[in-house]
C-alpha cells in the first residue's frame, strides 16, 4: 500500500504538525496551502515536505492539484482535511460573505478534496480520510454561527461517508480539537485567551503535536476498525 499523505492547510499550525508527524511515521507528505503565508510554506518545504498551493474552496483547483500530487508522488492513501478559516462575528452583524467564505473552505472544502480522491481509494480498496472539525462544531460558539455550522457539517459528512467507504476498505474519521495554541488562537486578545484557558479543565491550551499524534493513529493499520468516529481532543472542556 502506498504511503502517500495529503494534508490540506499543511503548511502551518496544526496542519504543519500533522505533516511533520506523518513524515516521521514514514509517509511521503504533500502539504497543501492557500498562499497567505509563503514563508510558512517555504519552511515546511525545507523539512522535506512537498508543498502545493491551491484553495480547497475551488473544486477545479482541488482536482488539478490532486492530479499533480499523484503525478509527482503516487496515489494518495491518506487525506487529512485540515484547512480551515474563521470569519467571526455575532450573527446580527455577520455578512453573507463571512458566512460563505467559511462554508466554502471549512465545509465545501471537504467535498472538493475528498470527491476527486474517492474513486481511486475505492478502486485500491484502501483509504484513510481524517477530517479536522472543532469543539465548536460539537457545542456551538457565540460569534461563530458560520464556523460552528460548517464544523458540525464536517461531522455529518464523516459519519455518512464512513458508511459508504466501509466495504471498500476506506475509514473516515474526525478529530475535534479544543483550543490549540496556533496562530488562529494566539490572534485573539490576551484577555479573551486567558478566559478560554480558564474554561479548560486541564488548565492549558493544547499542542498542535497532540492533534497530529491522533491523526497518525487514525491513519495507521491499528485503527482499521475505527470508522465514523470522532476523537475529542479538548482537555476535558466539552464531554460528548
Ligand atoms: P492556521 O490558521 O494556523 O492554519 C491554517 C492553514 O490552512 C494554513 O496552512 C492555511 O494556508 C490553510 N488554508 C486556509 N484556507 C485555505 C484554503 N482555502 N485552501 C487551502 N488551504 C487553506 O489554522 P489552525 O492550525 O489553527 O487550524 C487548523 C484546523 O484546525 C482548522 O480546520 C481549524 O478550524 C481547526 N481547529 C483549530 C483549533 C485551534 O485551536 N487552533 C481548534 C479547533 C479546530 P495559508 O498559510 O496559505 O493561509
Amino acid at each position: 500500500m502506498s504511503k502517500i499523505a495529503l494534508v490540506t492547510g499543511g503548511s502551518r499550525g496544526i496542519g504543519a504538525a500533522i505533516s511533520v508527524a506523518l513524515k516521521e511515521a514514514g509517509y511521503t507528505v504533500a502539504a497543501n496551502y492557500a498562499g497567505n503565508d509563503e514563508a510558512a510554506a517555504k519552511f515546511t518545504a525545507e523539512t522535506g515536505i512537498k508543498t502545493y498551493k491551491w484553495s480547497v474552496a475551488d473544486y477545479d483547483a482541488c482536482a488539478a492539484g490532486i492530479a499533480q500530487v499523484e503525478a509527482d508522488l503516487g496515489p494518495v492513501s491518506v487525506l487529512v482535511n485540515n484547512a480551515g478559516i474563521t470569519r467571526d462575528a455575532m450573527f446580527h452583524r455577520m455578512t453573507r460573505q463571512q458566512w460563505q467564505e467559511v462554508m466554502d473552505t471549512n465545509l465545501n472544502g471537504l467535498f472538493n478534496m475528498t470527491h476527486p480522491l474517492w474513486t481511486g481509494m475505492r478502486d485500491r480498496k484502501f483509504g484513510r480520510v481524517i477530517n479536522i472539525s472543532s469543539i465548536n462544531g460539537q457545542k456551538g460558539q457565540a460569534g461563530q454561527a458560520n464556523y460552528s455550522a460548517a464544523k458540525a457539517g464536517d461531522l455529518g459528512f464523516t459519519k455518512a461517508l464512513a458508511q459508504e467507504g466501509a466495504r471498500a476498505g476506506i475509514t473516515v474519521n474526525a478529530i475535534c480539537p479544543g483550543y490549540i495554541g496556533t496562530e488562529m488562537v494566539m490572534a485573539v486578545p490576551e484577555k479573551v485567551r486567558e478566559s478560554i484557558i480558564a474554561q479548560i479543565p486541564v488548565g492549558r491550551l493544547g499542542e498542535a503535536t497532540e492533534i497530529a499524534r491522533c491523526v497518525v493513529f487514525l491513519a495507521s493499520d491499528d485503527a482499521g476498525f475505527i470508522t465514523g468516529s470522532t476523537i475529542s481532543a479538548n482537555g476535558g472542556q466539552f464531554v460528548v
